[in-house]
């Protein structure tokens, strides 16, 4: 069995061992030791990394009395030197204690209880048994914060699990011996197997980040200590880039950016409108056009309308074949060279085209698929520079036809 050092005192980081067994775990060597400072994971609180003589320690796990830690390289050694990761553990530390403050807070202003509880690489959550509002979390963060500033000792004791489920303590399901209880002095007792500081202090600051719906009751995403400071920076950054690209002060930011939304919306409302009634004037021009080459347009055959654009979007083609073919009876063949070669074919009701058929031929040079239904067809392909021989082609087969 492991002697669990960091149990009797979780700020000890640094201690000599022997080298009491030796596994593989995973491909990785592992070792057992006689006594250890390494916290394996469970509860919820991931394991410390460090180093043991020459070895990096990469995980570490409760193996059941024992706790194995798997190493990126073998050890010779029986007896070793180990390290744990400071800076790794106290983020442990200061979002673990973090946990039990804001726990007991909820419980306090929203009666609201735990009952899952992650620590994550960069958030960490708490799942509570029912909603809580916005104002019930600022409430609970308060109270956390008032906890920490006043850095209450952190103890640790022990007692048989029969005693803390007299003191309405929760031990786990089942338990049997004797049960580690963590107290934040006067605020919160929890059995609990993970490392805690000295004071409450040490956890620096509580903030909430996010609250979601989860199943019946809220997900809680919360930081502590070092990792607000990181949040705050990374916040700072994201507002400072707004503030430049808005051009508004900090408070008036909101206000900004919904004007800017507003006028967004408003300009492509109103671009829309001109882009329309461009199409309008583009589809009576080229039907001007294809009647001035046809000398007796009232008695000859439906006109046949070939144009070819650079950069438009496929759905401007459809709207101008749309209004071409609604003005007078025509076929529309249209075109246009923007990431690929696109191309829309229409033909006015009660024409006798197969435009479906005509697609598929005019695209089989462009190296492109598409399809259609009816009087309308669209597709397109990437040889770009087929597109006016294609276009040319079916305008022949069109004529052919007519
Ligand atoms: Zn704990």
């Amino acid at each position: 069995m492991t002697e669990r050092l960091y149990a009797s005192d979780p700020s000890l980081l640094e201690f000599d061992a022997a080298v009491v067994g030796r596994r593989e775990h995973e491909g990785r060597p592992a070792v057992i030791l006689d006594r250890t400072a390494f916290y394996a994971e469970s509860g919820g609180q991931p394991w410390d990394t460090g180093t043991l003589g020459d070895a990096r320690v990469v995980a570490v796990l409760e193996d059941g009395a024992d706790v194995l830690h798997v190493l990126d390289r073998p050890l010779a050694e029986e007896r070793v030197h180990g390290v744990v990761d400071a800076a790794r553990r106290r983020d442990h530390v200061q979002q673990h204690h973090g946990q039990h403050l804001l726990s007991r807070a909820f419980v306090e202003t929203a009666r609201a209880e735990t009952i899952a509880f992650h620590l994550g690489g960069e958030v960490t959550t708490i799942d509570l048994d029912r909603p809580v509002t916005v104002d019930q979390a600022r409430a609970a963060e308060r109270r956390a914060n008032e906890i920490v500033w006043e850095a209450r000792p952190v103890r640790v004791s022990t007692l048989s699990a029969a005693e803390a489920r007299a003191q309405g303590l929760r031990p786990p399901e089942g338990a049997l011996a004797d049960v580690r209880i963590v107290e934040a002095e006067g605020f919160d007792r929890q059995p609990c197997g993970g490392t805690h500081p000295r004071t409450t202090a040490e956890v620096g600051v509580v903030v909430v980040t996010a609250l979601e719906r989860y199943k019946v009751g809220t997900r809680v995403s919360f930081v502590c200590g070092h990792r607000a400071l990181a949040a705050t920076a990374r916040r700072q950054e994201v507002l400072d880039g707004l503030v430049a690209t808005l051009s508004a002060p900090l408070d008036d930011l909101v206000a900004a950016a919904r004007k800017a939304k507003d006028d967004l919306v408003e300009g492509e409302r109103k671009s829309r409108a001109l882009l329309d009634r461009a199409l309008e004037g583009e589809a009576r021009r080229l039907l001007d056009e294809a009647r001035g080459a046809s000398p007796a347009p009232a008695t000859g055959p439906p006109a046949v309308i070939v144009a070819a654009y650079d950069g438009w979007a496929p759905n401007d083609l459809r709207v101008l074949a749309t209004r071409l073919v609604a003005l007078a009876p025509c076929v529309a063949l249209l075109g246009s060279r923007s990431d690929k070669a696109h191309l829309v074919f229409a033909q006015s009701e009660g024409l006798p085209h197969d435009v479906p058929a005509l697609l598929r031929a005019a695209l089989e040079p462009l190296g492109g698929k598409g399809g259609g239904r009816g009087n309308m067809a669209q597709g397109g392909g990437d040889r770009l520079d087929r597109l006016d021989e294609a276009l040319a082609r079916s305008a022949d087969a069109v004529r052919a036809r007519a």
